[in-house]
């Protein structure tokens, strides 16, 4: 046998059966090892190979198994307000209409994120934070989008970067100021995409507080042509775009999108062959949203099987927002994705780890265990990996590691 000199690493990891997730499938290593340098994976393997790794610091976990950390790719969750009463409104019977007209509805969380302070949303924004953290993530996406001004937009970007400074969580922005009609343009909507494309991504830009830009492509909030215009603005910063299509009804949304190279297309209900089709050709993740199909109790599912056919990606997430997903718990969303949308455990787990980085254009440092990318995992005391499907909310215990170092 050949001799093999011992390398120094910063921590090894062993004991428990290692879910890779590499190529987007369950790839398991029974009984593994886990070589961590500088927060990267630098080794994996049987536990037999980790012979030659000599650490600084060693952990051996009592069976279970690791994933890759969770990555939660589509979330509202800076905002004020608070919306249950509506929810208990709507259950007593009072219509959407009468809701709005007493100034309910995603206007009262604008008025209330408009009101509050940088330090008030990031206080408001970490409770929820913490209980998605506490349930597996390690990276996060959020979006803008209740502001629908110039401040309190670029404010709600702020509070995200200051989540991600302040908390062991990877954070990632997206300017979604294209999410509705501010209620002062509300008879010249063309007007605030005018100061959307001209004013306020060049300033989150040149702050350096967008990762990427969104927008709502629908009926109620904004036309294709609108949506153009803002990804020829993103295009002009190089920044990449994302959008929710088709979740009430069929504009060509996700072709659009996957014409602009768009990461991905959320929600996607109405989905078509068209745009199953573009999506595939430009490598558009399809970002499946469970929570808000649930409360909002649609009927209209999602095109899976055309998904799986042409090869699209498939991403859930947590799509927390107060009006529609209040969902605190990502691995929630898996039984939803599975038990809603007919994803399989498998194509579920790929959702909230390799292919949800896909989403976020991570996928070449985040969402699976391999050498070369980030140390983010998480040690489950379950045995098989279905088990992250299988259970309906609660929190599993589990231990998480972020960038090497036990969170
Ligand atoms: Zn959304």
């Amino acid at each position: 046998m050949a001799e093999q000199s011992s390398n120094d690493c910063d921590s090894l990891w062993s004991g428990a059966d290692l879910v890779t997730m590499r190529d987007g499938a369950w790839n398991i290593i029974r009984d593994g090892f886990i070589a961590v340098t500088a927060g990267r994976i630098v080794a994996i393997g049987p536990a037999q190979e980790a012979v030659r790794f000599n650490p600084t610091h060693r952990h051996r976990f009592a069976g279970g198994i690791v994933t890759p950390g969770f990555i939660d790719c589509h979330t509202h969750l800076v905002f004020g307000g608070d919306r249950s009463a509506e929810f208990e409104q709507r259950l007593n019977g009072v219509s959407y209409a009468d809701i709005a007209a007493q100034g309910g509805g995603i206007l009262s969380t604008v008025r209330a994120t408009r009101e509050a302070s940088l330090e008030t949303l990031v206080e408001l924004a970490r409770e929820r934070l913490a209980l998605l953290m506490a349930d597996g993530v390690t990276t996060v996406e959020i979006k803008s989008g209740y502001g629908l001004d110039k401040p309190t937009e670029l404010r709600m970007l702020r509070a995200a970067r200051c989540l991600g400074e302040q908390m062991p969580v990877e954070v990632v922005t997206t300017c979604l100021a294209a999410h509705a009609v501010p209620p002062e343009y509300r008879d010249h909507p063309d007007d605030w995409i005018q100061v959307v494309c001209d004013e306020l991504l060049p300033e989150a830009h040149a702050a350096g507080l967008a990762d990427a830009v969104d927008a709502f492509c629908e009926h109620l909030a904004f036309s294709p042509a609108q949506v153009a215009r803002v990804f020829e603005a993103a295009r002009k910063l190089e920044l990449p775009v994302k959008l929710h299509a088709e979740q009430l009804s069929a504009l060509g949304g996700a072709e659009l999108a996957a014409r602009y190279q768009a990461l991905s297309a959320d929600h996607l209900e109405y989905a078509t062959d068209e745009d199953i089709r573009a999506m595939a050709e430009h490598g558009t993740v399809a970002v499946l949203l469970p929570g808000a199909f649930y409360l909002m109790r649609e009927t209209q599912h999602p095109p899976v099987a055309g998904f799986r056919q042409h090869k699209v990606p498939m991403a859930l997430a947590s799509d927390l927002n107060p009006g529609t997903s209040p969902a605190l718990s990502l691995r929630l969303m898996l039984n939803m994705g599975c038990t809603l949308f007919g994803l399989t455990p498998e194509e579920a787990v790929a959702g909230v780890t390799l292919n949800a980085a896909r989403a976020l254009g991570l996928q070449a440092s985040h969402g699976s265990l391999e050498p070369g990318k980030v140390a983010d995992f998480v040690h489950w005391n379950i045995t098989e990996p279905a088990g992250l499907v299988y259970w309906l909310g609660g929190t599993l215990p589990c231990e998480v590691v972020y960038r090497g170092e036990l969170r």
